[in-house]
């Protein structure tokens, strides 16, 4: 039997996910596109005209996954550093140790006061939000776990920053439950006995390559697929667009048609059914899709002859948390410390990453990437104000960088998941699969090692079977034989907790699943969604911190 041909789109960690996998499997018909001349999508790596290496903003690997974790050591051996996480919030012109609602007690008196009060009555019923199953979206469940003083202070400014979304627009579900009960007696004791509570120590480290940044992992998996002249899978340079779902046959701007019979997609969801699909396509449909958000970015790289800032003793510090409007940026990453060979020379350069986000309900001077100069200037005096950069040492930047990614955050919004649930079943009926960061627009499981395992799992589902369980999402046929679908936030998803279970899902709901066999591989082309009911993602317990996003998050000890 010959095998049906499969068309990846996108060559970032998803596709290359999907690829390898498929490869490990031993089939042979794929090919996987990207318009780029690279790999790597947003988890690729940059070096400036100066010699500075520079990541889409700041990529930190903590994976959920023994797959991940192998694949990972297939392809870098001993290629990578080990780094201690060190993370700090930047607020009242001091640094407050990460977690910020643990260490309270560096903040003036008065705010002090009004954090633990606020979150004393959250917690105990009298604040403005009854408790967080009350809460209707990200803004009230912000108010009801952490009172009005911590939102004040940090997660209202701070995750306005970041989302480029009054939290009123998201939903509460993609941060499960791993924030809903904050330990009062832990942040009392902290403030009154003047103990520090540091997110960070000897079982909190990731892994970074030693040369290349992020991308270097990503950019090793041609050594596995190759090249189309040479024979090989993975074919650059080639932009999609147009997909024809009757014909089944995908277009790129160069004139080449690819037909398929499967299709995977990584690229952006609302931009497949607004520009790309062709067809008997329901215009209900598009225009669905069309209310999926998201934010932009600005990832701006300054390298700076010194050795460190101010020239002064080495700063240990991994990446810092900015929620004040002294500064564009909510984030920077401290890149230099993460491999000796991210700056030119290791004892003459230092690189401060910063990200700035943007979207419709935040403006910045860059306007959708036509003016990064004005981002990369408001970084530098940002940089400044927040007491990152001393006046003097603007005469010491040697390499200003921006990368624009015009699709950087997908924004989990209060109706995303119903948008999903329309949406991802229409294209599964006809054989598109769209996985990934902006794929499957999940923010909960759509960091570097997820989007991968999206790939992963979307293959084992089609060639073994079964169920996929990173992306979260529960198909069931409704009496009138339609395939519906529901998207459940699992509460271990994302979330670095062990996976619930897998297996026997598909066959329990009565699919036909192939048996894998490697001299012969086979596809099972399914006449409707498999049921998955397990939600679960990863399946290994990880550091005992792995949000970023949130800025906040509560640790067991
Ligand atoms: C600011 C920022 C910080 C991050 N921090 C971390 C972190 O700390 N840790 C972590 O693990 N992950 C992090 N991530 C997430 C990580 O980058 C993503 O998980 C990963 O890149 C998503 O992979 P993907 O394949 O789903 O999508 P992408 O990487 O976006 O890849 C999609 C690919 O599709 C291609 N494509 C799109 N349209 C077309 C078309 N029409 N034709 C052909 N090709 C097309 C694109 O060129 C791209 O290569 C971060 C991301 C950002 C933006």
């Amino acid at each position: 039997m010959s095998e049906p041909k499969i068309v990846i789109i996108g060559a970032g960690p998803t596709g290359l996910g999907a690829a390898y996998r498929l490869k490990e499997l031993g089939y042979a018909n794929f090919k996987i596109f990207d318009r780029h001349p690279y790999i790597g999508g947003l988890a690729h790596s940059f070096v400036d005209p100066r010699g500075f290496t520079w990541d889409i903003g700041g990529h930190v690997m903590f994976s959920h996954y023994a797959y991940y974790d192998q694949c990972f050591d297939t392809l870098m051996g001993k290629d990578f550093t080990l780094n201690n996480r060190e993370s700090w919030v930047r607020m009242f012109e001091t640094w407050v140790p990460y977690p910020f609602q643990n260490n309270i007690r560096y903040l003036p008196k008065q705010a002090a006061y009004e954090c633990m009060s606020g979150l004393i009555k959250a917690q105990t019923g009298k604040g403005k939000i009854a408790s967080p199953a009350a809460a209707k979206n990200f803004g009230e469940f912000i108010d009801a776990v952490f009172g009005e003083g911590i939102a004040k202070h940090f997660m209202r400014p701070y995750n306005f920053k970041v989302w480029a979304h009054p939290p009123e627009m998201m939903n509460k579900q993609w941060i499960g439950e791993r924030v809903a009960v904050l330990d009062i007696d832990r942040a009392l004791k902290n403030i009154l006995l003047g103990t520090d509570d540091f997110g960070w120590g000897p079982n909190n480290q990731f892994k970074f390559p030693l040369k290349g940044g992020t991308g270097e992992f990503y950019s090793r998996f041609d050594r596995v697929l190759g090249y189309e002249p040479d024979g090989g899978h993975i074919v650059l340079n080639e932009r999609v667009v147009g997909i024809d779902v009757d014909a089944k046959v995908v277009r790129f701007a160069s004139g080449r048609q690819e037909r398929y019979d499967v299709l995977v997609s990584a690229m952006p969801l609302d931009v497949l059914y607004r520009d790309i699909l062709k067809g008997n396509v329901p215009a209900e449909l598009r225009s669905t899709a069309q209310q999926l958000k998201h934010s932009s970015g600005y990832m701006v790289g300054i390298g700076l002859k010194s050795r460190t800032p101010g020239g002064g003793t080495p700063d240990t510090k991994s990446w810092m948390y900015f929620p004040e409007d002294n500064c564009p940026f909510y984030r920077v990453t401290y890149l230099s410390n993460y491999s000796p060979n991210m700056t030119p020379d290791k004892d003459n350069f230092y690189s401060l990453l910063c990200e700035v986000s943007e979207s419709a309900y935040k403006s910045t001077p860059g306007n959708e990437g036509k003016n990064p100069d004005a981002v990369v200037e408001d970084c530098i005096t940002g940089l400044e104000n927040a007491g990152l950069l001393e006046k003097g040492e603007r005469a010491n930047i040697v390499s200003r960088w921006c990368y624009y990614a015009d699709y950087s955050y997908p924004t989990p919004s209060v109706e995303r998941d119903e948008i999903l649930s329309q949406v991802i079943p229409w294209l599964e009926e006809r054989d598109i699969y769209s996985r990934g960061r902006f794929g499957m627009w999940k923010y909960e499981v759509s960091n570097t090692d997820h989007t991968l395992m999206q790939g992963v799992e979307l293959v084992n589902r089609l060639l073994l079977g079964e169920a996929e369980t990173t992306i979260g999402m529960v198909y069931q046929v409704t009496d009138d034989g339609r395939n519906a679908a529901v998207h459940e936030r699992s509460s271990h998803a994302g979330s670095g907790e062990k996976k619930l279970g897998t297996g026997g899902a598909a066959q329990k709901a009565g699919m036909v699943v192939s048996a894998e066999t490697k001299a012969q591989p086979r596809i099972v082309v399914r006449t409707r969604p498999v049921h998955a009911n397990v939600t679960g993602a990863g399946d290994r317990v990880e550091a005992e911190i792995a949000e970023e996003e949130l800025g906040v998050t509560r640790i067991d000890r």
